[in-house]
């Protein structure tokens, strides 16, 4: 009673402090009030707590498990993810006692996200993970930076929410003798990137596999395509968490999914035995949507440049030396990369880039393309700066170029409107240069969306600088020089 009488207090100070305008929509919005009202009682509530509670290998199932706990102080919340590897060749008990450990206790700190970010309580537990200064503050960074999306979409202040408790003693990391074998994890999506790698590798006459999370008809038809080896693993998150979003009840919004995906990844090559892991992430993920509390919010944080590094040093320092984690593609632009895809026609009717289509069930419906968002616009004006109208259609199964309803999108992407979308798109740099590639193009040049951007067409001039600058091969990567050289003799 006295309880529910304090709740009621603190709701009513609570409503009357963050009752202010909305910065956004620049109006007394009540999403938005409710929004800072629900963090701020979650913030003041130190008995709440998030509880990293450990990890378990399945061996049966050639699973791993991890567990969470929200403790509330009404109730406590337990969350399980399972991950699921392939049969053959699952033995982590192969693997050094201490490497292990060292994997799967990071594993499980960035499983974990998912479901600290539903509640976001300031509190958390480690369990028995113990941390060094040095790990903590890359976790900060995880945490932080790598939520920057998450945290603008619910209008929430990160300075300060997350700092992962580390015990100063903790200095040392011995190397622990585990040397793999010269060959390559590719991370396969079925889009422009990751096909453009695999064909970069197959040509250099690497030994690599195709790995991909979730398997779909995408990720399946256009391995089939590549005509390597492929290496599926399942990702089964806790239903509670999936019903608790549907009903409203918890924070939702973006991960930096591309470093999960790097420390899961971490875990295969170490158990099955691979070098390198190699990602697809093009320079222009380096690029920022919008500012936020003096920072730069980037929805492709986890495949920038920056977060390369960061993982590949924590993955050296902390957990094994003999594993490297890079980007075949950073030197480049997303023209540059579409430009290389275009040359391997054979992929054109079934690589996809499109995540509308699939997004739930990892089944295609009726088309590659939903011809209506973000991705879809921006993949579409790429293409278009090389091919036909005839070869366009034939892919998207309608000209973009035609559909009024979609003037906002390319105004976004155009960067003539609005803020970049929170999508994997290019810069606005990249989009105008296809798009007057194209617009000189007798085949688009009077459809109506390239008449309507008439006026923001590139001169010649900048239209020759950023064909220079965007067509040619960056310094800014981590390219080891045995793959550096395989790219350049097959450019
Ligand atoms: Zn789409």
């Amino acid at each position: 009673m006295f309880l529910a009488t304090l709740d009621k207090v603190k709701r009513l100070v609570w409503t009357k402090i963050y009752a202010s305008r909305c910065l956004e929509c620049i109006n007394y919005c009540l999403k938005c009030v409710s929004l800072k009202f629900n963090h701020s009682l979650l913030m003041l509530n130190e008995q709440e707590r998030f509880v990293f509670e450990g990890y378990q290998i399945d061996e049966k199932n050639s699973s791993l498990i991890f567990n969470y706990a929200m403790e509330k102080q009404e109730e406590t919340i337990n969350f399980q993810e399972k991950i699921f590897f392939p049969e053959i060749g699952f033995c982590p008990k192969a693997v050094p006692e201490e490497l292990l450990k060292r994997i799967l206790e990071n594993l499980l700190l960035a499983i974990g996200i998912n479901y600290w970010k539903a509640f976001c309580p300031s509190n958390i537990s480690l369990g028995d993970v113990s941390l060094s200064e040095a790990q903590a503050e890359f976790w900060n960074k995880f945490y932080s930076d790598g939520m920057g999306e998450f945290y603008y979409q619910n209008k929430m202040d990160p300075n300060g929410l997350v700092k992962f408790p580390f015990d100063a003693e903790k200095k040392e990391f011995p190397k622990i003798d585990f040397e793999r074998k010269n060959r390559s994890l590719v991370l396969f999506g079925g889009g422009r990137d990751s096909i453009v790698t695999a064909e970069f590798l197959k040509k250099a006459g690497k030994d690599f596999v195709l790995a991909f999370v979730n398997e779909d008809d995408v990720k399946k038809n256009t391995s089939v395509l590549v005509g390597k080896e492929t290496l599926a693993i399942e990702r089964k998150i806790d239903q509670k968490l999936i019903e608790l979003g549907r009903q409203n009840k918890v924070f939702k919004g973006h991960v930096p999914i591309s470093l999960i995906w790097g420390f899961i990844y971490s875990f295969v090559a170490i158990v099955y035995d691979f070098k390198y892991i190699v990602t697809s992430n093009e320079g222009s993920s380096n690029f920022g949507n919008v500012e936020y509390r003096g920072k730069i919010i980037n929805h492709q944080w986890s495949k920038s440049w920056e977060a390369e590094k960061l993982f590949n040093n924590y993955v050296k320092n902390f957990i094994s030396p003999d594993i490297t984690y890079f980007s075949l593609l950073r030197p480049f632009s997303e023209i540059k990369i579409t430009e290389l895809f275009l040359k391997h026609e054979k992929y054109l009717s079934s690589f996809s880039s499109c995540n509308a289509n699939f997004k739930m069930e990892g089944k295609l419906r009726d088309s590659l393309w939903c011809g209506h968002c973000p991705k879809c616009v921006f993949v579409f004006t790429l293409i278009s700066a090389f091919l036909s109208k005839e070869q366009l259609i034939a892919i998207f199964g309608k000209n973009l170029y035609e559909d009024e309803k979609l003037l906002p999108v390319f105004s976004e992407i155009l960067g003539i409107s609005g803020i970049k979308p929170f999508e994997c798109v290019g810069t606005p740099d990249e989009m105008r240069l296809a798009f007057t590639m194209a617009s000189e193009k007798d085949d688009y040049k009077n459809d109506k969306i390239i008449k309507h951007f008439q006026k923001n067409l590139l001169t010649d001039f900048e239209k020759e600088k950023l064909q220079k600058e965007l067509f040619s091969f960056s310094d800014e990567h981590s390219i080891p020089e045995e793959f550096k050289n395989s790219i350049q003799q097959n450019l």
